[in-house]
């Protein structure tokens, strides 16, 4: 599994700057890696929805230490097609997930009946 050091030397090569011009963006895709340690952790994060959320994060566009703007979005789409050999959607994992009886239990919510109380009606999750 590729490190976020390395996954920032290769951003390196690309764009130039340097690796610590990356690091951070690689740092964070792979944050995910302290819920779960083996592969998993990738559902997290390494989909096209975790690459926009790097951008709302990082913002839209990062200044190389040469001066140079790319867009945030750029080494996510790296980071992500480096590890998986595409970008995949979130549904994409999702199709991989075994439902299990848990996922879709809910509780008996109690609602305040009370046509006097501030509390009328209960959004739904
Ligand atoms: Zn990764």
């Amino acid at each position: 599994m590729a490190h976020p050091y390395h996954h920032a030397l290769s951003s390196q090569k690309k764009w130039g700057g340097r690796v610590e011009d990356y690091l951070a963006i690689h740092a964070w895709f792979d944050a995910s890696k302290e819920i779960i340690a083996d592969f998993r952790h990738r559902a997290l994060r390494h989909h096209a929805e975790g690459i926009f959320m790097a951008e709302t994060i990082f913002g839209m566009t990062i200044t190389l230490s040469s001066g140079r703007i790319i867009p945030t979005r750029w080494v996510g789409e790296q980071h992500v097609t480096e590890d998986l050999g595409f970008i995949p959607s979130f549904a994409d994992w999702v199709r991989a997930i075994q439902p299990a009886p848990w996922m879709g239990r809910t509780q008996k919510i109690e609602v305040d009946l009370d046509p006097h109380s501030p509390i009328r009606e209960l959004p739904h999750a």
